[in-house]
């Protein structure tokens, strides 16, 4: 298997992704967030514009203290279900410019290293200390995390680290 680092290349990443069956099972439980050059290519497929895509179809969600968007997964009286792109007949509707995270965030082996090199890559800020906290608090729920996403890569001055986990750094 390959190993996946904060620094794996995106069209590596977008390779080790790309396969799916479309069978849709991961569409019916909430979406990947897109990253910025989703936006337009989403709008120009809908034949909408990007202030109507947003409006209509996206929502803005915050991991890491940090604000990405993501098309909109409710299901009436939960907080998450299918998202809103996806057809239980035709699968998924914006398939040619679906969310980058759709892309390479699924079912295949190498998922659960993917997310996390997602995360560093697109939503982690180093510069950022309450991201860092967030981070810290989940890394506290794994048992591994991919090379270049320990604490001390992201942080490595030490008393700096030390300070921002004791909320002695706010900003
Ligand atoms: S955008 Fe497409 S691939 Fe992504 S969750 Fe929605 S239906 Fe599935
Ligand atoms: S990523 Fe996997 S679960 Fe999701 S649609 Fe593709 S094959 Fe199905």
């Amino acid at each position: 298997m390959t190993k996946i680092t904060k620094g794996t290349s995106v069209r590596e990443i977008r390779e080790l992704g790309k396969k799916c069956s479309k069978c849709g099972n991961c569409c019916t439980y909430g979406a990947g967030f897109l990253i910025d050059e989703d936006i337009p290519k989403i709008a120009k497929l809908l034949q909408i514009s990007e202030k109507e895509l947003k409006e209509r179809y996206l929502e803005e969600n915050e991991m890491f203290n940090t604000k990405a968007w993501k098309p909109k997964a409710v299901k009436p009286g939960k907080p998450f279900g299918p998202c809103i792109f996806y057809d239980k007949k035709e699968g998924c509707k914006i398939h040619i410019a679906k969310p980058f995270q759709c892309r390479i965030m699924n079912c295949n082996p190498y998922a659960e290293q993917m997310i996390q090199w997602f995360y560093l890559n697109y939503l982690v800020n180093p510069d950022d200390p309450e991201s860092v906290r967030q981070w810290a608090s989940y890394l506290n729920h794994k048992k591994w995390v991919i090379e270049g996403g320990n604490l001390s890569d992201l942080v490595p001055d030490k008393k700096r680290l030390k300070k921002i986990l004791d909320y002695g750094v706010l900003k």
